[in-house]
């Protein structure tokens, strides 16, 4: 029962041969305390103030909070903290009250629920959508209602968990990331084998930020037969000339025939939703478990009816953000970073090694800057990284700040120097 903590990852205990739940529990706590005592457990960090690129935080338990620039959030513009926006959620709550009370079968569904509905659909120039309180639900449910054992998953390895989540009940197959001729063997395998074959995408990937080829993988499941679904959570709001994401990049937003996203980024709330055709909707509201045996969404989503409007209103946050984007891009990679191929505001510092990044997360701390060192499962053993959301709100000041504290920390790490050496 013995786990080396130098070379474990959370991973390590989802499954102890021999140790029931407490005893595994145990251990994971000694685990904590190993990282906590190296000052390599920056998780669940409490923050004092709101979603915003600065954020107060408490580091140390026996200190105050302190002032950090942040690129934790996801809010890409910044609409977490827009004065129109906290408006509308406030006149929700006035009018409705503060919850919902019962799933949306059984009482829970209201004319803010449904006017959401109609609205992301017709953001997307579609007809019909079914909304979940949470983007993990709306991949997790509607997969797990739609795919069976007698139908096919295929996946691209770098989709989000709750993807996974969703195939759990279902044959699946993963394909390296972005591999189209994987892709293509996998569909061409498959394709005289199961009822229901679908393959899931992101539009723009969580860990790297970079992108799927939905018009090459559109085609290949025209030619053999697979419906596509894409998740584009983190390309809602940030790509495409209208911010309708990377479908629209693609010119692919009418023809996928499931699309998943969230309203927790760049909507500035919480929740999901699913877009497909009137009759798959409709299978979804009665027989996706998740959606008909819970409690419906709060009031306070009255917020992202208006977050969807403001995107087309004020269309300076998303170039305010393509600026800062491409400002801190430069930036890293004069610093010898080696940032992958992100399009999108995700930014990677890869590092590789999970304990150069855990002390690459501590030493950025230590100069006032608050991001995310990933490290396996999340992404691959050998592929940990810092992980930055860049957001519209971000001033130069606090993207120099950042830069600076990258240099200070490659000075004592040496990580421009690791690149292509762990990849
Ligand atoms: N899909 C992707 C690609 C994600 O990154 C996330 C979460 N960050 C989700 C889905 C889940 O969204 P939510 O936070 O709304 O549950």
């Amino acid at each position: 029962m013995a786990i080396d903590f130098t070379k474990a990852s959370f991973k390590d205990f989802e499954n102890v041969p021999g140790a029931d739940a407490w005893v595994r529990a145990d251990l994971f706590n000694d685990y904590l305390k190993y990282l906590a005592h190296k000052g390599h457990l920056n998780y669940r960090l409490v923050s004092t103030t709101g979603c915003s690129p600065e954020m107060e935080i408490i580091v140390n338990k026996k200190e105050n909070p302190r002032s950090y620039v942040s690129f934790v959030s996801n809010d890409y513009l910044g609409f977490t903290q827009h004065p129109k926006i906290k408006k509308a959620v406030i006149e929700g709550i006035q009018q409705y009250g503060s919850g919902a009370g019962a799933s949306p079968a059984i009482g829970g569904q209201f004319s803010y629920h449904e006017k959401l509905e109609k609205k992301i659909a017709a953001f997307f120039k579609r007809d019909s959508a079914i909304i979940y309180t949470t983007g993990y639900t709306a991949n997790s449910a509607t997969l797990m209602s739609l795919l069976q054992k007698e139908d096919i998953a295929i996946v691209d390895m770098a989709v989000h968990a709750s993807v996974y989540e969703g195939c759990l009940l279902t044959n699946q197959k993963v394909f390296l990331h972005n591999r189209m001729d994987i892709l293509e063997r996998f569909l061409k395998e498959s394709q005289y084998k199961y009822r229901t074959k679908m393959v899931i995408v992101d539009g723009v990937y969580s860990q790297d930020g970079d992108m799927a080829p939905l018009d090459k993988i559109l085609e290949l499941c025209r030619h053999y037969g697979a419906y596509m679904c894409v998740d584009d959570a983190h390309g809602v709001g940030v790509i495409g000339e209208t911010g309708r994401g990377a479908m629209e990049k693609y010119g692919t937003m009418q023809e996928v025939d499931l699309i998943t996203g969230t309203f927790s980024k760049t909507f500035a709330n919480v929740g999901g939703y699913v877009i497909a055709d009137p009759n798959l909707i409709n299978f979804l509201k009665y027989q996706s478990r998740q959606h008909l045996f819970s409690a419906n969404s709060t009031p306070a989503a009255m917020g992202i009816l208006r977050a969807i409007d403001l995107l087309d209103e004020e269309p300076h946050w998303k170039d305010k953000l393509w600026d800062n984007i491409n400002y801190f891009k430069s930036g890293l990679t004069n610093l010898g970073l080696d940032i992958g191929t992100t399009e999108s505001a995700i930014i990677p510092v890869k590092i590789g090694d999970a304990a150069i990044t855990g002390e690459a997360g501590r030493l950025l701390l230590k100069a006032g800057i608050y991001t995310n060192p990933i490290i396996y499962p999340a992404v691959s053993k050998k592929n940990a990284r810092i992980r930055m959301s860049v957001m519209a709100t971000h001033t130069r000041d606090q993207l120099d700040k950042a830069l600076n504290a990258f240099e200070y920390a490659d000075q004592k790490l040496h990580i421009s120097k690791n690149i292509g050496s762990n990849l």
